[in-house]
């Protein structure tokens, strides 16, 4: 089976959040299950640097109005690579969508059509590479592409498009329809308009074959005033054709027993080298060197939908009870500064970095007792699956995907000895305060703490499962005509 997974973001070539970790990873996972699988992602600069064995496919005349090329390539870990090199769409640094000042990038409409536009072409086989059975688009930046196969006749490929985070859609002033080379009918209701403006994702909900999140709890939650972002009564008529397959971790990247960011490798037979890693967090963080204070910490964008900004107002709490903080994080400036004056009032219990880091990412999973996720939404979520392969317990709110992969410490879960974590479902200060006085009591009974750290890091966090559904999805997709 050819299938064309058409994204904005891989990892390790260029990442800025969970959808890079998926892109890199489900390839590999679909190929064990026997598909061949080539990513299609946009020449940004890291991307085209990133590549191994580039060759030219395609020189291409006009692409939004300049020349451009297809250049194939691989990772190096061996994941095949289609990359559009159009200097004059993406060659940029920092964050891909926006620029240095947090506004979106102006020529975001027209690059991300244009993706599109090739990708729906290298599908249907214009650049002499044999056609592809399945498109598989992720968000809003490869959301018109099911768009452009339908206005190419070309029904037969089949498409569909996953939603990471509802919240990001695309939207774009409707005089852009000139601009993006597809015919003016598709402005309308059940099609891309969305309040007068331009909808990238809504083209992908409704033009593809199938829509999929990344949760199964998401993908019912969506279907709803409350939770669908705009969108919840057009993904409930899509309803037949919506379904979550939860996301997962590559397990060679997160991998205790190999991880070379860490400070002593560990196993869930042998949890002993977390006391080491622990050790090492402190000293990383400034952090006063204790063995038996709860050690939490937070792994995010520091945003409100993570919930953050309750926790902010909590670290008085978490170090008057006993506890320690350690965040890795950047994002809302009144976040951030809420926590840097945490980590100033409390210099020896509170260490605060801002900024994107992946090493002392590893080292504060292996090195942490438990992980705060407080969402208010979350689509799925990688970093409590994270935690878990490291044996550091989540707590988290019950919301999409973090419902899907905590079992949370209820007394029925404790009594049956499967607790994964702790879940708790209003997000404020109260409730969460509630929340971390029970992580303290859980903590303070070391055999039932031990067995949530064990159960963590045995739950399956890995991509088998989902690959699995994946392929049975595009296999009945087939199948249908
Ligand atoms: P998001 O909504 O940001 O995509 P996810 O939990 O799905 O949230 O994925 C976030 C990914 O990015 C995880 O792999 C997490 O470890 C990583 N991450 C987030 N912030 C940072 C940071 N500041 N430094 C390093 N890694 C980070």
């Amino acid at each position: 089976m050819r299938i064309l997974m058409v994204a904005s973001e891989c990892f390790p070539l260029i990442k800025t959040g969970g959808l890079a970790d998926v892109v890199g990873a489900v390839p590999f996972a679909l190929e064990a299950e026997g598909a061949d699988v080539t990513v299609f992602l946009p020449g940004f600069p890291t991307v085209l640097s990133g590549l191994k064995s580039k060759k030219t496919l395609a020189k291409l005349k006009d692409v939004a109005g300049e020349p451009a090329k297809l250049i194939t390539g691989k990772t190096a870990k061996g994941l095949s690579i289609i990359a559009l090199d159009a200097p004059h769409l993406f060659n940029v640094t920092g964050n891909p969508y926006q620029e240095k000042n947090g506004l979106d990038r102006a020529d975001n409409a027209i690059k991300f059509a244009a993706f599109s536009k090739i990708a729906a072409q290298l599908a249907a086989g214009d650049f002499k590479i044999p056609e592809f059975e399945i498109v598989h688009a992720h968000d809003w930046q490869a959301g018109l592409t099911a768009a452009y196969l339908k206005a190419m006749g070309r029904d037969d490929i089949k498409t569909v498009q996953t939603i990471h985070n509802l919240a990001f859609q695309g939207n774009f002033p409707k005089h852009i329809m000139s601009n993006i080379g597809l015919p003016d009918e598709f402005f309308r209701d059940y099609g891309l308009e969305y309040w007068d403006k331009v909808s990238y994702l809504k083209g992908g909900i409704v033009y593809s074959d199938h829509v999929t999140t990344v949760s199964p709890t998401y993908a019912l939650e969506i279907q709803s005033d409350a939770s669908g972002m705009g969108f919840g009564g057009l993904l409930k008529s899509r309803g037949q054709d919506l379904s979550g397959i939860l996301n997962g971790i590559d397990l060679d990247v997160w991998n205790p027993e190999t991880d070379p960011d860490i400070a002593a490798n560990y196993s869930a037979e042998n949890l002993a080298g977390k006391a080491k890693n622990k050790a090492a967090l402190q000293k990383k963080m400034g952090l006063r060197k204790a063995k038996d204070v709860p050690l939490f910490c937070v792994i995010s964008r520091l945003t409100t939908q993570k919930g953050l900004d309750v926790l902010a107002g909590l670290v008085d709490h978490i170090v008057l009870s006993g506890g320690q903080l350690a965040l890795l994080g950047s994002g809302d400036s009144t976040i951030e500064a809420a926590f840097l004056a945490a980590a100033k009032k409390h210099p020896t219990e509170v260490g605060v970095q801002i900024g994107y880091d992946e090493p002392l990412a590893h080292l504060i999973q292996a090195g942490a007792d438990a992980i705060f996720i407080p969402s208010r939404f979350e689509p799925c979520g990688l970093t409590q699956l994270c935690a878990m392969r490291y044996g550091t317990v989540p707590i988290a709110g019950r919301v999409g995907g973090l419902n899907d992969t905590i079992i949370d410490a209820s007394p029925a879960a404790l009594a049956k000895g499967v607790a994964t974590g702790l879940l708790f479902s209003d997000i404020d200060v109260h409730t969460l305060s509630a929340t971390i006085d029970r992580a303290f009591a859980l903590y303070r009974a070391p055999k039932i703490w031990a067995q949530m750290r064990r159960n963590a890091i045995t739950q399956p966090v890995g991509w088998a499962l989902s690959a699995k559904a994946y392929m049975a999805l595009y296999a009945d997709l087939l199948k249908a005509d």
